[in-house]
């Protein structure tokens, strides 16, 4: 897909960028496809000479580490095993995940998703049969009460097949809450309208959930959109994975998480990668993760401080992970440093 606001060659993108292409990238393509929108190629930072180190190029350029893993499995998680009907993971009794599309408006390097475009395969969008089967399963299964709305990326669904997709799950009487998770806000936010907006705020029990990594992927188009949402009545979270070269030290965490929660994007999750094929190179290890979040207890607000969690191999499902802060059955000031005791 090249035009319409696309490019779909990383030698194309990198002309663009007056660069040249990251070595190796035929290969790299030829397993893993390029696809970047013009709009999150133009934040990329080229005043600093060879962008390679750019945390936005990092996020959408091909790199030869892609294919050096051959331990990491496509689908660690075990989405593929955990799927009562097609499109529909059900991994908690009280939870599923519906994937209604392949298609994105970036394909980020590390997306944990990666099998679903690996080869030049694309998941397609979710056929009438398909959305009738899921709707079915949850119809007969009263426990589930909150569907997210995965993919690939929701938002790039033509708006009446969205639509369609809302009314049928809020049509199930016991799904009292939809959470749509979405980076078009992030890599294309000029797709979304406000009729979309006027759209997604008309369902009483739906969730946004963003996907800003850097604080440079914040761009006053983006806050902008994000406030729309917000004044549309219309709660939104956001995802972060900690990315190695991109986002892996508490400054710059802590710098995008201060401007979300300015805009009122709640900070929710802050995810280890998975071990994931063509993915691992971006993994910090989890005691990076565990050294950020200490240092935010000091430095950053709580409404700003995300969860910081693993998602089990073999679909053991999210674990919240704490600093371990007491030393000799005491607990470090938050001030100096200076052990206390806590009664009780
Ligand atoms: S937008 Fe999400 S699903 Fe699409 S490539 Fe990026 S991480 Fe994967």
């Amino acid at each position: 897909m090249t035009g319409n606001g696309f490019i779909a060659s990383a030698r194309e993108a990198a002309a663009r960028l007056n660069t040249a292409p990251p070595a190796g990238y035929r290969e790299v393509e030829a397993r893993y496809p390029f696809l970047a929108s013009e709009y999150y190629l133009s934040l990329i930072d080229r005043s600093g000479g060879s962008p390679e180190n750019d945390p936005i190029w990092r996020q959408c350029m091909p790199a030869a580490e892609e294919l050096e893993d051959e331990d990491g499995l496509p689908d660690p998680l075990a989405e593929s095993a955990q799927m009562p009907v097609p499109r529909l993971i059900r991994r908690y009794p009280d939870r599923a995940v519906l994937l209604v599309t392949g298609s994105c408006a970036t394909r980020c390097r590390f997306c944990f998703r990666k099998r679903f475009w690996a080869d030049g395969g694309e998941l397609a969008d979710i056929s009438a049969a398909e959305l009738a089967a899921a709707s079915a399963y949850l119809h007969r299964t009263p426990a589930v009460s909150e569907v997210l709305i995965s993919g690939g990326d929701p938002l790039m669904l033509p708006s009446n097949d969205l639509r369609s997709i809302l009314d049928e799950l809020s049509s199930i009487e016991t799904i009292a809450v939809l959470r749509l998770g979405t980076r078009v806000p992030v890599t294309r936010p000029d797709l979304i309208t406000p009729e979309t907006v006027a759209m997604l705020a008309a369902y009483p029990g739906l969730w946004l959930m963003t996907h800003f990594n850097h604080p440079r992927e914040l761009t006053p188009v983006s806050a902008a959109l994000c406030g729309e949402f917000v004044q549309a009545g219309i709660p939104v979270l956001n995802q972060t994975v900690l990315l190695k070269g991109v986002n892996d030290d508490a400054a710059t965490l802590a710098r995008l998480f201060r401007q979300l929660i300015a805009i009122k994007v709640k900070p929710h999750y802050l995810f280890h990668v998975d071990p994931v094929r063509g993915v691992r190179h971006f993994a910090t290890g989890i005691a990076k993760g565990l050294e950020v979040l200490a240092a935010f207890r000091s430095n950053l607000s709580s409404l700003a401080v995300p969860t910081f969690a693993i998602d089990l191999p073999e679909g053991g499902g999210k674990v919240s992970l704490q600093p371990e802060y007491r030393r000799n059955g005491k607990y470090p000031s938050a001030v100096d440093g200076h052990l206390i005791d806590y009664p009780g």
